[in-house]
This record gives structure tokens, sequence and C-alpha cells, in this order.
């Protein structure tokens, strides 16, 4: 068994909704996006380039 919270980062990259073209729905990327860690920590939005740097720091300074 592990003592500490394992910090697993997910990147969640924001969407959003555009007008339905044909009765489709559609999505378009803002340029953002959201961390959201398996210890409850979340972070963001931010420019998307720069959430895996931000992961990276959040585990680094976490481990
Ligand atoms: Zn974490």
């Amino acid at each position: 068994m592990l003592a500490f919270a394992t910090h697993d980062v997910r990147i969640i990259a924001e969407k959003r909704e555009k007008p339905p073209v044909e009765g489709w729905a559609c999505w378009e990327l803002t340029g953002t996006a959201l961390l959201e860690c398996s210890c409850g920590h979340t972070d963001g939005p931010m420019v998307t380039r720069l959430a895996p740097l931000m992961a990276r720091l959040h585990i680094s300074a976490h481990a």
C-alpha cells in the first residue's frame, strides 16, 4: 500500500459549443485546459500548451 496519495494528473481541454450545423452539435477547443489530479488538486483554466508543464510541476512539488 502506498502511504501517500498518488498524483495522476489529467489534462482536460476545454471545449465551447458552437451553433449546430445542419442539426449536428459542434464544438471547438477554446485553447485553455484544466488540470485535475487524483489527489484532489485542480488548476486552471490555463493555456493548453502550459498544461503538461503545470502537471509536471504539481507532481514534482508533491513527490
Ligand atoms: Zn496531485
